[in-house]
């Protein structure tokens, strides 16, 4: 066994796999580029190097330069985790030539998977289902325009280099196809360098389904079994879990065996992942193969009870694979939720930002290998800690929770409870919407297919509601302690020797996105007395500590964290995070409103196309700008009906967050 690894990544991955290392007595060093010097990761390994700035091009994609810290530090073997090198056959060439274990398969089975269409052509002659679609080299615009017509509408392109739900377009039919063509192409030489794309039947209501393989250098590959990765937006991952619903064991074996002749028909070696695209009626067909660790496998981890990332390095040390296919089992169910910083509301724009605060549900700790109690319940990979920032540079998941249970009704009943558990503020994230998803009548009733959240749309975003008075009363009773502190009193020891520029009432303005709270607090001997309109209770505080408040309010106990950031109170209480704004009387004095048909950049990125002129008058929702931030485009549209007075940026600029990008002036509209 190696003495010394390096890992090639950051983030959660990196952490994942310093932990088995760790338990396995195998030192770890970590690179990382100049933004990340205070990352989790660098702390979690036994050494550090820097490999250079912030943009992975120059650091977590440097080949060169990360073997040579490998040779340098006297690690024998690299683990490149997911995403950057993973899948890259030059750099597990690079490693074997440097005389370093590349902890993944061989660089030609890489070279065979990683374009999909070549993979797919391969598979053909290895008898694996295919999606009905065109695969080949030929990409004239026409040649592709006639396949798409002869598959049928709608079809699905797709760059072949592609990843990560990345250049991919849906078209509806034949007069869509050009613009979809030009657009996917665009996104896929931005992100993958290589504007190769395929066509495909575009499935309705499919179901992804895909199997964990593993193989060794002796010949040895056995799959461990399915997870059920149907529930995504933007064609990504957002709940994995193991065993699928309704899975049979006929079928279990059918897709296991299919997807061990896939990995042997490309001399696997190693963990891979074989995804399939599965009908209703239990059809499935290879859409591709991942050669490498894959972001949800902690769900296989736990219904196995087996430990991946010691699996992948036993076989990269030469050993043979620990178990054989009738030695493995299923025990119970799994779910893995990914945390994101992204704003759902806002079609799931990546967010950025400081994790201000963050408090996550209590975790059983991990413990793989040797724990005698059973799998853990509740699991969390995280590569970040409180205070550190999700920046632009990188993928913007914050964490994986992963949750175990006897069955998936127990699984997704943790589940809820670990969400509910979930507090962030500093950045957009996922939390909320995860809780809504999990609890929903299709995920719960396991009515699943790639479509469900956006078929499932109006339910998932139920119109804001009216804060209750506790909520109200949480934001109040952390204003007035602040209040209370800042004016040198202990904070609730004697509220009725403190008067509030001698009155004792006192209106407290709190409003959130839709809707005004005007409250009036008055100050009692020992408490408040709290109102709304007609509503009104006595609210005294009988705890606080950090963000945790306790409160009496009337004769009910409530209780909540409050974190305030400046005017903005974040209440997360009973499971739900509110965010109230308080309309201080002495901010803001002599500030004017920012002047309407401002277009700025919602995050910092380069302009890819500039779809509009100067003096052009446009409809509102117009395209008038595609900028492209955390690999992905981003359409800037009209926001109402109107004219471009000015373009201020070119195709290939980089923008700041904020940045106007164009002088717009909306068109008056009409006084009704
Ligand atoms: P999975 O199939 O396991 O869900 P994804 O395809 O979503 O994995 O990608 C796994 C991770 O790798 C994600 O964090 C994604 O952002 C990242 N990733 C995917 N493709 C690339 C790429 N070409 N370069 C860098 N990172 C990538
Ligand atoms: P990536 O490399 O980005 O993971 P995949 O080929 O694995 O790309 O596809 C990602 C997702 O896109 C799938 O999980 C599925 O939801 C959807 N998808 C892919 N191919 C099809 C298809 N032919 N019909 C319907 N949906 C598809
Ligand atoms: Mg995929």
């Amino acid at each position: 066994m190696f003495t010394k690894i390096l890992i090639a990544n950051r983030g959660e991955i990196a952490c994942r796999v310093a932990a088995t290392a760790r338990r396995m007595g195998i030192k770890t060093v970590a690179v990382y580029s100049e933004v990340d010097a205070n990352a989790k990761h660098v702390a979690v390994c036994d050494e550090a190097v820097l490999i250079g700035p912030a943009p992975a091009k120059e650091s977590y994609l440097r080949a060169d330069k990360i073997i040579e810290v490998a040779l340098a530090t006297g690690a024998q073997a690299i683990h490149p985790g997911y995403g950057f090198l993973s899948e890259n056959e030059g750099f597990a060439e690079a490693c074997a030539k440097a005389g370093l274990a590349f902890i993944g398969p061989p660089a030609s089975a890489i070279r065979a998977m990683g374009s999909k269409s070549a993979a797919k052509a391969l598979m053909e002659t290895a008898r694996v289902p295919l999606v009905p679609g065109y695969h080949g080299d030929d990409q004239d615009a026409g040649l592709l325009q006639s396949q798409a017509d002869k598959i049928g509408y709608p079809v699905l392109l797709k760059a072949s280099a592609g990843g990560g739900g990345k250049g991919m377009r849906i078209v509806e039919r034949s007069a869509d196809f050009k613009s979809a063509l030009e657009s996917c192409k665009r996104e896929a030489i931005n992100s993958f360098g290589d504007d190769k794309v395929l066509v495909e039947k575009y499935l309705t209501r499919p179901r992804h389904i895909e199997i964990q393989v593993f193989a060794d250098t002796h010949g040895g590959c056995v799959y461990l079994f399915e997870r059920d990765c149907s529930v995504q937006r933007r064609h990504q991952k957002v709940l994995e879990e193991a065993p699928a619903p309704d899975m049979t064991a006929e079928r279990r074996a059918a897709m296991g065996e299919a997807a061990v002749a896939a990995a042997k028909a490309v001399g696997y070696v190693g963990a891979g992942t074989v995804e399939f695209i599965a009908n209703q009626d239990g059809s499935f067909y290879f859409m591709e193969m991942n050669t490498r660790l894959q972001v949800e496998h902690p769900v296989t981890e736990m219904i196995t009870g087996l430990d991946l990332v010691e699996w992948q390095l036993r076989v990269a040390a030469g050993e043979k694979l620990p178990l054989r296919q009738e030695q493995l089992r299923i025990n119970g169910h799994a779910i893995e939720a990914r945390v994101y910083a992204e704003n759902p509301e806002k079609g799931f724009l990546p967010s950025i930002g400081t994790l201000r605060h963050m408090r996550t549900p209590a975790a059983v700790t991990f413990e793989l290998g040797g724990g005698t109690d059973g799998p853990a319940a509740v699991r969390i990979d995280s590569g970040v800690r409180e205070g550190d920032a999700i920046s632009p540079f990188y993928d913007p998941m914050i964490a994986k929770l992963i949750i175990w249970g006897e069955d998936r009704a127990q699984a997704l009943q943790r589940m809820a409870q670990a969400l509910s558990e979930y507090q962030i503020v500093g950045l957009a994230s996922n939390i909320a919407f995860l809780h809504r998803l999990v609890t929903s009548k299709p995920f719960s009733g396991a009515d699943l297919d790639t479509g469900l959240i956006e078929r499932h749309h109006a339910a998932l975003f139920p119109s804001a509601g009216q804060a209750g008075l506790p909520v109200l009363a949480l934001a109040v009773a952390a204003l007035l302690g602040d209040e209370k502190k800042s004016a040198g009193g202990d904070p609730w020891g004697d509220s009725d020797g403190w008067r509030m520029n001698g009155t004792l009432r006192r209106q407290l303005d709190f409003a959130d996105d839709g809707n005004a709270y005007p409250l009036t607090v008055s100050y009692g001997s020992d408490s408040w007395l709290l109102e709304l309109g007609t509503n009104q209770a006595l609210l005294q505080v009988t705890a606080r500590q950090g963000s945790r408040l306790s409160l009496k309010l009337g004769d009910h106990a409530v209780h909540g964290d409050v974190v305030r950031d400046g005017e903005t109170f974040h209440v997360f209480s009973d499971g739900k995070h509110a965010v109230l704004n308080w309309a201080d009387p002495l901010a803001h004095a002599g500030e004017s409103e920012a002047e309407g048909g401002r277009l700025t950049a919602p995050m910092p990125g380069k302009i890819v196309a500039v779809l509009t002129q100067a003096g052009a008058t446009v409809e509102a929702g117009t395209p008038l700008l595609i900028m492209e931030a955390m690999k992905m485009e981003h359409t800037i549209a009209a926001p109402g009906p109107g004219v471009v007075e000015d373009l201020l940026y070119a195709v290939g600029d980089q923008v700041a967050e904020g940045a106007q990008l164009l002088a717009f002036k909306l068109a008056e509209t009409s006084a009704a």
